[in-house]
């Protein structure tokens, strides 16, 4: 046990002092807690984010602290839940009054009343999120850890304050939360959690599709994502998220031939190109790049195991996906379904490296192609380090054809180099099949290598082709 030491340190930034200077004046305690606490003494760097706990109105402390900033910043107030948020320098200063809760079960609000600190810490997801440091002038910094949250912290554990049990039967969300602090704070979640977890998986359904999205970007923006997914898949949550990755687990024989088990390859994916981008919808484009491959896969005695237009298959099922977890159908969406679409062209070039297969890639990918060829790297999961060295140069070979093909082409933004009203200029003629024909046989013809991307040369291709469906240039 540790004797309730002392963090002045924490609270170095003015903005404390001044809380607690409004707290004085309404003569009520105040402390901070949570994330801002636990961030600090994890040396995670300062959080942006600080919640403060006023026993007592958090309202009313929020409004005395504007009183006193500088340019007496709005105060929001969220009265459904007792809370005020305000912003100064950059920091989001959230105040809740202390509270206790009871929940019902059929709801993750429960009903609330006045409590004293000890009851708001009672009510915190876990025991590293429950640390609190006073306001107080006469104990400023002190720590309050009614459940010993700073040895979890040093033993790298995550443990519920109260009843695992109650815990995450009252709010099914803390079984998410506690996977994604697990995964971005690489700590444990310890047994009696992951039983709890594991027994209540089903009441995630009540749970709203934007908060398990929130935490499933938090968990692909980790260091090593694979270790939430691994943990959503051994309690029992991946099937209520994500049953297309479940699809994706085992490994069947026939005929003595294998297919390698695409559910931890996925994971094996997704932690390479953690490595290599913080994008997030890269991240999610490897989550999802092999999810066609559970409804596409056929034996077939000849070539063993097949997985037939799996990138099509897949990309539609990224628009289901998205649409079931309620998320924005927007570019990010149509990013990811390209990315899965393309996600083995590079490979088929890897082996038979032509310039006209390379325009080909760089036009389909167009301003994603470095990002394709991102994933297609991630994808590499072999264990036998000579194949992988031949597959990540074979890449990098077509990287630098990418470059030296684009450099010369400039195919990546393409634009045509004749265009359309010129086609119906040169040949007097009203939009019709036949300039989408030539257009295209013209587009065709430079990514061939026909003809080089330059206006001279395609106008030339332009009247040659007119002349094939018997139009006659007026100029
Ligand atoms: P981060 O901001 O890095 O996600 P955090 O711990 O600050 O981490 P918030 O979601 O900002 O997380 O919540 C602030 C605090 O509120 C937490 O530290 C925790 O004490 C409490 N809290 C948040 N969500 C819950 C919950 N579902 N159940 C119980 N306590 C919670
Ligand atoms: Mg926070």
């Amino acid at each position: 046990m540790h004797p309730n030491p002392t963090y002045r340190t924490a609270l170095e930034h003015p903005i404390f002092s001044l809380i607690s200077r409004a707290s004085g004046n309404l003569q009520m305690d105040s402390y901070v807690i949570g994330g801002y606490v636990r961030d600090f003494l994890l040396k995670r760097g300062e959080a942006k984010d600080i919640d403060i706990v006023a026993v007592g109105s958090g309202i009313a402390l929020a409004k005395e602290v504007a009183k006193l900033l500088p340019g007496n910043p709005k105060v929001s107030i969220f009265k459904t839940y007792g809370t005020a948020m305000l912003k100064s320098q950059g920091i989001e200063l959230e105040f809740v009054g202390a509270r206790k809760e009871s929940y019902t079960e059929d709801s993750r609000n429960p009903a609330v009343e006045n409590g004293t600190l000890e009851d708001d810490q009672n009510r915190r997801d876990f025991t590293i999120n429950a640390l609190a440091l006073s306001l107080q002038s006469d104990t400023f910094g002190k720590l309050l850890d009614p459940f010993n949250g700073l040895e979890d912290l040093e033993k790298k554990i995550i443990r519920t304050p109260l009843d695992p049990e109650v815990t995450y039967s009252d709010d099914p969300l803390r079984m998410l939360r506690a996977i994604r602090f697990a995964t971005q704070l690489d700590f444990v979640i310890e047994k009696a959690s992951l039983d709890a977890i594991t027994k209540n998986a089903d009441r995630i359904k009540i749970i709203s599709k934007e908060r398990i999205v929130d935490e499933i970007h938090k968990i692909l923006l980790a260091d090593q994502p694979s270790k939430g997914f691994a943990l959503l898949h051994k309690t029992g949550l991946l099937p209520y998220i994500f049953p297309e990755l479940v699809a994706l687990e085992g490994i069947e024989e026939k005929e003595g031939q294998r297919h390698k088990d695409n559910f931890w390859h996925t994971l094996e994916v997704v932690d390479n190109i953690a490595k290599a981008t913080d994008n997030l919808w890269l991240r999610w484009a490897a989550l999802l790049h092999d999810i066609g491959k559970a409804p596409t896969k056929r034996f077939d005695k000849q070539i063993g195991w097949t997985f037939h237009a799996h990138e099509f298959v897949g990309s539609k099922m990224v628009y289901k996906l998205f649409k079931r977890l309620k998320m924005p159908l927007n570019d990010k969406m149509k990013f990811v379904q390209k990315m899965v679409l393309m996600s083995s062209r590079p490979i088929v070039l890897a082996t038979d490296v032509t310039d006209s297969a390379v325009r080909r890639l760089i036009f389909d990918a167009g301003e994603h192609v470095e990002d394709l060829m991102t994933l297609c790297e991630a994808d590499i999961t072999t264990k036998n380090p000579k194949k992988f060295k031949k597959y990540q140069n074979n890449f990098k070979l077509v990287r630098d054809k990418i470059e030296e093909v684009e450099e010369r082409d400039h195919i990546r933004n393409f634009q045509p180099p004749v265009s359309g009203e010129e086609i119906m200029e040169t040949f007097a003629i009203k939009p019709s099949r036949e300039i989408g024909i030539i257009k295209d046989a013209i587009k065709e013809a430079i990514l061939e290598g026909t003809i080089p991307n330059e206006y001279d040369a395609a106008k030339e291709y332009m009247l040659k082709k007119g002349a094939e469906l018997n139009l006659t240039p007026v100029k």
